[in-house]
């Protein structure tokens, strides 16, 4: 995880000071205060058919491994528009929530630090993907051929797919 060492707003070096019950880092010329808070990410467990989408990451974390279509959420959307952008961005496809699945927190060591990830239940529509920018594959996976991370992860929502819960959701 990088750190400011200058302040973001004036440029002056940045100290450390117990604000909030905590140590934070402060500018003490300006005032800013250095919150350190998760980057919320919208996660889609994205399912046509009983299959699973996955995409081959392209871009480090983790490149060239199978992940769900996942994404940081910007200013000013929700959680739910950013699962369904991220999906259309990393896979082509477009797609309907269909539920919250779990908000939990997760930790990126090497280069996000902290993240909330918000992870829905999406039903992929029709239509063929095309691989965004950085991905390097789109497919859609068999439950049998999941990989064990994933299954461990989404384990209950996995089952309820497998015994026909998608269509019960509607
Ligand atoms: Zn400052």
């Amino acid at each position: 995880m990088k750190e400011y060492s200058y302040c973001p707003i004036c440029g002056s070096p940045l100290t450390k000071q117990l604000i909030e019950g905590k140590q934070r880092k402060y500018c003490p010329k300006c005032g800013f205060v250095h919150y350190e808070n998760p980057l919320p990410v919208a996660l889609a467990i994205a399912v046509r058919d009983r299959k699973f989408l996955m995409i081959k990451r392209g871009i480090e974390p983790k490149k060239g491994s199978w992940a769900p279509p996942s994404g940081f959420i910007e200013s000013g959307e929700t959680s739910e528009e950013a699962c369904l952008r991220e999906l259309a961005e990393e896979t082509g496809l477009s797609g309907k929530i269909k539920s919250l699945v779990e908000v939990k927190r997760l930790e990126d060591e090497e280069i996000y630090g902290d993240m909330l990830v918000v992870v829905y239940l999406v039903e992929v529509e029709k239509g063929s993907s095309i691989a965004g920018d950085e991905v390097e594959q789109v497919k859609f996976f068999e439950i049998d051929q999941l990989p064990d991370y994933y299954v461990n992860r989404f384990r209950k929502t996995i089952e309820g797919i497998r015994n026909g819960w998608k269509e019960e959701v509607e």
